[in-house]
């Protein structure tokens, strides 16, 4: 590993920076007395302190300073659409004139036609809404448990599922012999959750043949996104999403597809579809709401019977305040049905847009004579793709074809990618973290091209340090 030192580098980006935002700057002071770290969700406080966002339409943003920032985070990929769209916020903003929209705790005609539209375009069987990616994706472990009897839960490294107790293992690369995703990632996780956590490979169809055959008779589920998200913008390969698929009815281990990031963000419903695979379980989130707090799992009537009151409720897929909350609700009805009525013609101006990207963020760094690896895109897997994210590989032989090309920090900048280009961006008005980000139907080849000369920038003050 090469260790490059950026200490002076990021001073002099945050000093530039803290110039241009002073009024987020006195706010960070008075945030880090209320809140840790200055607030509430760690990867979004970006050092030395994060933009305060006062107003945010499409692809911009407008922090308290008054500046204009262009916005590839988009909440967390979660917009497809921009941020507010009208196409949601007119109907929430009628709904709430007319004295629907913030009951919470009832039954409406909403959900049924919610979950009508949502079952039809992802192929479940059966729906249940929740609040966030976390619950479902948690909520779906312990079906799959339930349902087989078994205890075992098999993940991938670098697979990120939300922060509860059965994802939380084998997320970051540790760099020390021997660990790579073997690791615990939280304290205050009970061990014998995570004992019963398996790591595998994602699009490693032998190592995942290999387990299956060692104890496949064990595992009660096997999850995996068919884009792998924050694990590195790579969708599954088609033998990978395949070989999973046989082996899981073989063996009768529930296989979960979570597409939190993915449902609805490469056609107008799950993304399972792409590869002609139906799972037994599959997890919804982000896109699907509209903006708005909403999540899902969907799948085999059998499996989430287990819920209900003929399996005397077996699993207490149950609580939940603002499950379903009519608000909530109404906007993911609004962006289901936007994006079922234009599907033809979204989805292939977000794969163009993705693929501009993805060439505007190569170029950008060659020119300064940077090596990038730009994932998000595989041609032979999805037909288009509106993700991209930067990669800084230090040697151009390593393959880059698998998370642990590049999340582990001996091979890959983590550094660069994750900390000082997204200081350097803000400084040039551009939004990102971590160097991954979304293309919306409210960017423009415009924009970037703007985003390509922030990156340009940026790579013109990192080169000295190379
Ligand atoms: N699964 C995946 C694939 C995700 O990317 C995320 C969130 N990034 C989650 C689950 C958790 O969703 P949430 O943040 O809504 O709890």
């Amino acid at each position: 590993m090469r260790t490059r030192d950026y200490t002076r580098l990021l001073a002099e980006l945050g000093q530039e920076y803290t110039a241009l935002a002073p009024q987020s700057a006195a706010l960070n002071g008075k945030a880090q007395q209320y809140m840790v770290d200055g607030g509430s969700h760690s990867l979004r406080l970006i050092p030395p302190f994060p933009p305060r966002i006062a107003a945010a339409h499409g692809a911009w943003l407008q922090d308290e300073d008054g500046r204009r920032l262009l916005d590839f985070w988009q909440g967390h990929f979660a917009d497809i659409l921009g941020h507010n769209p009208p196409v949601v916020t007119s109907v929430l903003a009628e709904a709430f004139e007319s004295g629907f929209g913030l009951q919470t705790g009832f039954t409406d005609r909403l959900q049924v036609e919610t979950a009508e539209i949502f079952c039809q375009r992802t192929g479940a069987e059966r729906v249940r809404f929740t609040t966030s990616g976390t619950l479902a994706t948690m909520y779906s472990i312990m079906l799959s448990r339930a349902f087989t009897g078994r205890n075992l839960v098999m993940k991938v490294g670098g697979g990120w599922h939300g922060a509860q107790p059965w994802a939380l293992k084998g997320i970051d690369y540790d760099r020390k012999p021997g660990r790579g995703f073997e690791r615990l990632e939280s304290e205050g996780v009970p061990v014998a959750v995570t004992d019963q956590v398996v790591i595998s490979g994602f699009n490693e169809p032998q190592r995942l043949r290999e387990q299956f055959a060692q104890y496949g008779d064990q595992l009660a589920c096997f999850i995996v996104e068919p884009f792998l998200g924050v694990g590195g913008f790579t969708p599954a390969t088609r033998e990978y999403l395949q070989t999973a698929r046989e082996l899981t009815q073989k063996h009768g281990t529930v296989l979960i597809l979570d597409e939190v990031i993915a449902g609805f963000r490469f056609r107008a419903g799950n993304c399972g579809a792409l590869y002609g695979i139906q799972p037994d379980l599959a997890t919804f989130g982000k896109v699907m709401g509209g903006g708005m707090p909403v999540a899902a799992v969907g799948g085999r009537a059998d499996i989430l019977g287990l819920v209900g009151r003929a399996a005397r409720s077996r699993v207490r897929f149950a609580g939940g305040t603002y499950a379903a909350h009519p608000a909530s609700l109404l906007a993911a009805k609004t962006m289901m049905s936007y994006l079922v009525a234009h599907e033809a013609e979204i989805y292939p101006r977000l794969a163009e847009l993705g693929a501009q990207t993805r060439q505007v963020a190569a170029q950008a760094f060659l020119d300064e004579g940077i090596y990038v690896h730009v994932t998000g895109h595989d041609p032979s897997a999805l037909p288009g793709s509106s993700m991209f994210m930067l990669h800084f590989p230090f040697d151009e032989t390593i393959p880059m074809r698998v998370p642990q090309d590049w999340l582990n920090p001996n091979a890959c900048d983590l550094p660069l990618a994750h900390g000082v280009l997204d200081l350097a961006l803000l400084v040039k008005g551009v939004f990102m973290l971590h160097s991954h980000g979304s293309l919306t139907m409210a960017h423009t080849p415009a924009d970037i091209e703007q985003l390509g000369e922030a990156w340009r920038w940026a790579a013109r003050r990192v080169k000295p340090i190379l």
